[in-house]
């Protein structure tokens, strides 16, 4: 693997856990590289919390696709795609508050 700067990298890698359809690994030659190149991508690794909220948030969404019967998103109708949208939103803020006053 090959790290952005073209030299050969030395086994820092990076996966964006919390995207469950982001397949992708990313391959560095240093931490500093790595480090470099999340901060240009803007991709700031989520907090435990907000794993934990964004997974529960999925449970949710699949819960209510199963209740309308539908998992094809290009046969969902304006309103089912926003409250899909709103059960994933509300669902992922309301736990992330939940867990946040855990504590
Ligand atoms: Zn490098």
């Amino acid at each position: 693997m090959i790290c952005w700067c073209g030299r050969q990298s030395r086994g820092f890698g990076w996966h964006n856990y919390a995207d469950a359809f982001d397949k992708k690994y990313y391959w560095f030659c240093s931490k500093s590289h790595l480090n470099i190149w999340k901060k240009k991508n803007n991709m700031i690794d989520p907090t435990k919390n907000e794993v934990e909220a964004m997974i529960f948030a999925g449970q949710m969404a699949g819960e209510y696709m199963q209740e309308i019967n539908k998992t094809d998103l290009a046969t969902f109708t304006k309103d089912e795609w926003l409250t899909l949208l709103k059960v994933i939103y509300g669902n992922t803020t309301q736990k992330i508050a939940e867990i946040e006053t855990r504590k």
